[in-house]
């Protein structure tokens, strides 16, 4: 049954237009397994392929998702259908004279994320990729999922649109609209609220601290502020789907929602509450800036493989600078606390040696096998296109604004709706770029080829000076050098990361030594820093690791530290220019820092 013989999967004749009808039911929720059930109608080939999306748009990484399906069969009527596996994701059926075929499978889903599938006694959620297959060919078809609750007082959220007449059944338009929904399924709340005229739902499943009210008001902030960035909203329903959880801080876009999930005690202290919207803010940023606005290769989703771009830094990046001004912008944050988080993301990327290794174009293309997959090796190699993407965009905002006087980054995201956006054509890097430098008015060439496609360092204060900023390194105390990163796990003392360069590299310390003892006494994680404030640069240590349980004493020679913390502020006594500059991008005067 499962042999592959058959390499070449039935082509269909575009005539051919079946009706495609998905059941999804979940009679035993603790047992994590969804009951899938795909009725065909109308099918008019011998064979029949089915194949499952092996990643999700948003999430750039191959995830497998046909390795939670079991039970696998077909049937025509009371009869059982023979069918066999091509590939990994790709299964076929053989067909005889009937039109008409079930088909049934379960699917396990225990990994609570924003881009898995997940199923226990409180709730059910999955996404469209990650439960249902495509059927080549029929990719424009519509699809109707009904979906079977386990009890009655289990509710169904999904930005599908509910078919009048019949119960508990959505329809999406297309395979790729299908994939692009979520469903959450129980007892979440739900709070319904009007931005603009448009209806928004905020469902929210988990306990903790969130405070709906006070949530709903700062997204209808965000929400305005950027459908006035854009021009209006480009839907008539949107649906944030919010999931509490232990450790939870990611998101999912998508054109009509967005899935987050968020740590249940993370709405009480004000940092985190900033984060939180920083998220929202981000999310959905993107229904514009990558559900719309697309890079070439994302512009016809390839659910079989890897889609390879350059331009991720754009779709990744630029949305999460403007999750960094947004909320600034909605009265989320005053301006000290956006400078106080610019100078955080700077210093993270400052602090990151891969940036002098790794060009932001490269980190794009290559996400797919380096930055959803983190090794020993990341740190030194790697540089997050999100983080050095949002810095880049930071400098293309403020070099926009220095060379023409009331534009700025915003007019390229206007322009680039405008131009791609709306009509979902897929942009090149060539045409990003030139919308860029139309905006700009100047050939940026140069910046391109040094800080998108180059790893020269960014000139910061080049940047921020115009505006009254400078950038500045700040040690309270000096820490010599050793070049190790560890933590506490299980009661024991981890290496994490060893930076290349450093002493500890040097000496043959290795991520995923245990760290014993400095100069023959029992030193932890989070005492590390402190200890090596009692030498001085230059001073020999004994280092004592368990490396793969041999007991292992070097002796490193530490050295002067490079900075850990930045920020930006003021510069002593700025101009008029200067503070014009101050005002015309943050909106609030220079003085008020
Ligand atoms: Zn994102």
């Amino acid at each position: 049954m499962t042999e592959a013989t058959l390499a070449h999967p039935a082509r269909l004749p575009s005539e051919i237009a079946p009706a495609i009808h998905y059941h999804v039911a979940m009679p035993q929720p603790e047992s994590h397994l969804f009951e899938v059930t795909l009725h065909l109608k109308d099918w008019q080939l011998p064979l029949l392929d089915l194949k499952m999306p092996v990643w999700t748009p948003g999430s750039y990484l191959v995830r497998e998702y046909a390795k939670h399906i079991q039970d696998f069969s077909a049937q025509a009527g009371e009869e059982s259908l023979p069918w066999r596996k091509l590939s990994k994701n790709h299964w076929q059926i053989e067909f005889a004279t009937d039109k008409t075929i079930t088909v049934r499978y379960r699917v396990f889903a225990h990994e609570l994320s924003v881009r898995t599938n997940h199923l226990d006694s409180t709730h059910g959620y999955f996404n469209g990729a990650a439960l249902f297959f495509r059927i080549p060919g029929c990719e424009k078809q519509s699809i109707q999922v009904t979906i079977v609750p386990p009890q009655p007082k289990w509710q169904i959220t999904t930005p599908l649109a509910a078919l009048p007449e019949q119960p508990n059944t959505f329809q999406a338009l297309d395979f790729d609209t299908l994939v692009d929904s979520f469903f959450e399924i129980g007892c979440h709340e739900l709070h319904r609220f009007e931005v603009l005229d448009k209806s928004h739902e905020l469902a929210i499943w988990g306990k903790g601290n969130a405070n709906p009210v006070r949530i709903i008001a700062d997204i209808e902030k965000i929400i305005q502020v950027e459908a006035q960035m854009f021009g209006g909203l480009p839907y008539d329903r949107y649906v944030f789907l919010l999931h509490l959880s232990t450790q939870g801080n990611g998101g999912l876009e998508h054109k009509y929602a967005c899935s987050l999930n968020y740590s249940r005690f993370g709405f009480r202290a004000q940092d985190k509450y900033e984060r939180f919207m920083q998220l929202v803010a981000h999310e959905f940023f993107h229904l514009w800036n990558v559900k719309r606005i697309r890079p070439k290769a994302l512009e016809v989703f390839d659910y079989d493989q890897e889609n390879y771009t350059p331009s991720l830094w754009f779709s990744e990046g630029t949305t999460s600078y403007y999750d960094l001004v947004i909320p600034l912008r909605a009265g989320i944050y005053d301006v000290k606390s956006f400078l106080n988080n610019l100078g955080k993301e700077i210093t993270r990327l400052q602090t990151t040696p891969g940036r002098q290794v790794q060009p932001l174009s490269e980190s794009s293309f290559d996400a797919w096998i380096k930055l959803y997959r983190p090794d020993a090796n990341s740190g030194n190699s790697q540089i997050s296109y999100y983080l050095k993407g949002e810095v880049v965009s930071l400098l293309l905002d403020l070099l926009i604004r220095r060379h023409r006087n009331g534009r700025s980054l915003d007019d390229v995201m206007l322009k680039m709706w405008q131009e791609f956006g709306q009509a979902e054509i897929g942009f090149t890097p060539e045409q990003l770029q030139e919308v860029i430098e139309s905006v700009a008015g100047i050939n940026l060439d140069d910046f391109f080829k040094r800080y998108v496609d180059g790893t020269e360092e960014l000139p910061f204060n080049d940047y921020l000076e115009p505006f009254g900023l400078q950038l500045v390194s700040e040690e309270e105390e000096p820490v010599p050098c050793l070049g190790v990163r560890a933590t506490t796990e299980n009661g024991r003392e981890l290496i994490k990361f060893v930076e290349a360069g450093t002493p500890a590299s040097a000496a043959g310390i290795d991520a995923g030594d245990e760290l014993l003892a400095i100069d023959d006494i029992r030193v932890t994680a989070q005492q590390l820093s402190d200890r090596l404030k009692d030498y001085q640069p230059g001073d020999t240590i004994q280092v004592t690791v368990f490396h793969q349980d041999e007991l292992r004493t070097y002796p490193v020679t530490l050295v002067a530290s490079q900075p850990s913390r930045y920020q930006v502020i003021p510069v002593e006594q700025p101009s008029p220019t200067q503070q014009q500059n101050f005002a015309g991008w943050l909106g609030v005067p220079l003085s008020n820092l």
